[in-house]
């Protein structure tokens, strides 16, 4: 994602309706955020908020926060936002490292990490959101059969997400090389924005599926 500076977004973050501020706060609380007990979708590094801004007008009953760490992307999403206007949507502005302070055990029912940075320094690869670090974060705060789900066109990037899967104590549910020409796990497949520029391109996409279910099942497609 280009970094830009683009002038007061901080200030509009801070005022918008949309954002949650002192997320932290929230922790164990995310129902009275809503005002419901529906299930709890996120999205790590939404980028500018397009697909999860999609699924929440598909999905009504299901609440989603799409975390962003730059400033100057989230206010793209704010300003879409403030389009759309659904009652489901939530944006913080935050490293998602710290994701475990924001939300308490069983709290989240999905992840989504679309398109992640590929961190392609052997020495980063902490950083990099499919990692085992990353994925003990999740564990904390995903409900027993949640899921994470995970697309990129980055091949480098997608192998080692699916080396650190059973490292870490996770079930691969789904895997796919093309997710585009695969018909079971394409069906109903909402674009990210990164998604349609690469795949545009021509670049395949790549998505697995990964929970801490019991089953062994590897579905390969
Ligand atoms: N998901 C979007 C954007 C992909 S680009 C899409 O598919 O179109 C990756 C985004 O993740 C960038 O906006 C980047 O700022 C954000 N990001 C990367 N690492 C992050 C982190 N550790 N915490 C929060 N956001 C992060």
């Amino acid at each position: 994602m280009r970094l830009r500076n683009i002038a007061g977004s901080r200030e509009v973050i801070a005022e918008s309706q949309y954002t949650v501020k002192d997320p932290e706060t929230k922790k164990g609380l995310w129902k009275e955020v809503f005002g419901n007990d529906r299930p709890i979708h996120i999205e790590i590094g939404m980028g500018k908020g397009r697909f999860l801004m999609d699924l929440a007008e598909q999905n009504p009953n299901i609440n989603y926060v799409g975390i962003e760490k730059y400033s100057s992307v989230l206010l793209r999403a704010i300003q879409k936002q403030e389009l759309r206007q659904l009652p489901n949507v939530k944006f913080i502005r935050m490293e998602a490292e710290d994701i475990t302070e924001v939300f308490a055990p069983s709290e989240v029912d999905k992840i989504y990490l679309n398109f992640s940075d590929p961190w392609p320094k052997d020495r980063h690869a902490k950083r990099r959101l499919p990692s085992r670090e990353f994925l003990a974060r999740y564990d904390k705060i995903l409900k027993p059969d949640g899921v994470v789900e995970f697309k990129t066109d980055n091949m480098d990037l997608f192998d080692f997400a699916l080396e650190e899967v059973e490292p870490a104590g996770w079930n691969l549910d789904a895997v796919t090389y093309d997710l585009h020409n695969d018909e079971v796990m394409n069906e109903g497949n909402v674009m990210t924005e990164y998604e349609e520029r690469f795949s545009s391109q021509g670049n395949p996409i790549y998505k697995y599926i990964v929970s801490r279910k019991g089953s062994n099942l590897w579905t390969i497609a």
